[in-house]
């Protein structure tokens, strides 16, 4: 029989992403809808190992849509890692009557919840906020777009200084294990070549084809790489000087510009959709899952299937990108 849930808490934890806020928002502004009493808890899993927990109104999360970063804050709680740090956890929930959670996280922190919720009697629903958008069930995480299109401005301004001193830049881009930002943003931006972890590089294909480039005056390149690439940056610029002495290059890591900033219209409007389908699957009973949106409908996924599944980057992109590249 499915038990009633009346007080719900919600957190973000990991890595933080633009468009947490939005979804905050979305989850404490429908839990009030539904009549639900909503927690804020602060800091990720540690909010709820330390008992850092705030009661939310409608006026706690006003004017933050438009706001980078997590009014909740986010943390890496080792605690949590330990069945003593997750007990101590229930027992603060259980203090105050929570019987649903929120998680608003990235594969790491719905591994987290999911442990949690085969031990303990709180559903729990993950909501995807991660620019990596290294989830597997949805099309898109929260924060993935706003992400790249920073990259992409970016890197549009490394064109222009590339382009005036005939220079080779090596642009290494966030996404920790994951090429995706890499992907989208280098084929937005006309890169010549993309490196990504999925993807074995072949320096001497690179080299081979900066060669051809250069003997058809060919200067101005990019070469976008993922920050989980085997190589990364720097070491790709060494590798590459030692066999092309005579070619500018210069190295340029985006780094944490990546993670902040206003969220894209497209991250806030997908954090506020998953934000209602938390709190709805919460009333309508549904427990460990996490909410992610494929071919623009919600869909409502087993936690344990986003923790074992990795996405796959599509063969047709990175043909796209062989052909586009010339
Ligand atoms: P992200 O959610 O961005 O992938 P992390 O991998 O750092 O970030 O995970 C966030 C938090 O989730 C961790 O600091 C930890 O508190 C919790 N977590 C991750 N994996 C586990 C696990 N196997 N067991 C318990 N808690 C975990």
């Amino acid at each position: 029989m499915k038990k009633e849930v009346t007080k719900i808490g919600v957190l973000t934890s990991g890595g933080d992403s633009p468009g947490m806020n939005a979804c905050i928002r979305a989850v404490v502004r429908s839990g009030l809808y539904y009549n639900l009493e909503v927690y804020g808890i602060m800091r990720g899993y540690s909010g709820m190992v330390e008992n850092d927990i705030i009661k939310m109104e409608s006026r706690s999360v006003a004017n933050i849509i438009q706001r980078g970063g997590t009014i909740l804050k986010t943390s890496r709680c080792k605690e949590f890692y330990t069945p003593e740090g997750r007990q101590q956890a229930y027992n603060n929930l259980k203090k105050l009557g929570i019987n649903g959670l929120v998680i608003i996280g990235g594969d790491g922190s719905f591994r987290g919840a999911q442990i949690f919720s085969n031990e303990f009697d709180i559903p729990c629903i993950g909501l995807p906020g991660t620019i990596d958008k290294d989830i597997a069930g949805t099309d898109f995480t929260i924060g993935f777009d706003t992400a790249v299109n920073t990259a992409v401005e970016a890197i549009d301004k490394i064109r222009d200084t590339a382009d005036a001193h005939d220079r080779l830049f090596i642009i290494e881009v966030m996404g920790r294990d994951a090429g995706y930002i890499a992907l989208h943003s280098g084929i937005a931006t006309g890169a010549e070549n993309i490196l990504i972890p999925e993807k074995k590089t072949d320096i001497d294909s690179i080299i081979k084809s900066l060669q051809e480039k250069e003997k058809r005056k060919k200067l101005v390149n990019l070469i976008v790489v993922a920050e989980g690439e085997e190589f990364g940056g720097v070491e790709l610029a060494k590798m590459i000087k030692e066999r092309m002495p005579l070619l500018e290059t210069r190295v340029c890591i985006l780094g944490h510009i990546q993670r902040g900033g206003t969220p894209t219209c497209f991250d806030r409007l997908i954090a506020s959709r998953m934000g209602y389908s938390a709190v709805e699957s919460l009333i309508e009973g549904r427990h460990n899952i996490f909410v992610g949106i494929l071919n623009n409908k919600m869909h409502y996924i087993p936690l344990d299937e986003a923790v074992k599944k990795k996405q796959r980057i599509s063969e047709e992109w990175l043909k796209i990108v062989k052909i586009l590249a010339s």
